[in-house]
């Protein structure tokens, strides 16, 4: 089974933990750089990324989490995903920079800032998939490096590169397992190429 971290500093970290054992995984929290030991992937749940970035900063688990990353799996959804892209706008902050891609936060505006929305436009198989969107960035950029796996309203909104997964919305709040399942595929690939 593989072991995959939720960072659990800020945000909706526990229904991760909840989503990634209901897809197959054994989840443990991390908190720590040291937490990071052993670790198969690691997912950045949901939350604040300005109030995630700090506690990052504060705990001195940026280069850690950087190093992680260059190897291993990382899953980002909404806050995480902002702080896996190379460039942050609205405003410009700090991040990770594990995606090469751009994104701007709380792109959707204030009067529909949160929603559920059904997604027929996506790679991932099967039927439509519910999105919740909760203050939610727009990918405004997908670089190269990464594949576009589910559009919404013309946006990208699901985007994985060779290593990583990129939700804006929040796949821990629907009752669908396919993304957690996605990124449980990327990571035993990587475990399989690691073994050859
Ligand atoms: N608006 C938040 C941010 O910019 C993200 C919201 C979320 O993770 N649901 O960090």
């Amino acid at each position: 089974m593989a072991v995959i971290g939720v960072l659990a500093l800020q945000g909706d970290y526990e229904a991760h933990a909840a989503a990634l054992e209901r897809a197959g995984a054994g989840p443990r929290e991390v908190r720590r750089a040291a937490d990071l030991d052993g670790l198969d992937g690691l997912v950045i749940p949901g939350g604040e990324s300005t109030s995630m970035l700090r506690l990052m900063e504060y705990y001195g688990l940026m280069p850690a989490l950087r190093a992680f990353g260059a190897s291993r799996p990382v899953f980002g959804t909404c806050a995480g995903a902002i702080l896996l892209a190379a460039e942050v706008l609205n405003p410009p902050q700090p991040s990770l920079a594990l995606m090469d891609m751009t994104v701007e936060r709380n792109a959707y505006g204030r009067q529909l800032d949160s929603r559920v929305a059904r997604i027929a436009g996506h790679e991932l198989g099967g039927g439509e998939m519910e999105a919740v969107f909760i203050r939610a960035p727009i990918i405004r950029r997908a670089g190269d490096g990464c594949r576009v796996l589910a559009t919404y309203q013309g946006n990208p909104v699901l985007v994985e590169s060779d290593l990583h997964l990129a939700a804006t919305f929040h796949p821990e709040l629907a009752p669908d397992d396919r993304i957690h399942r996605r990124f449980l595929d990327k990571v035993r690939l990587v475990q399989e190429e690691a073994r050859r």
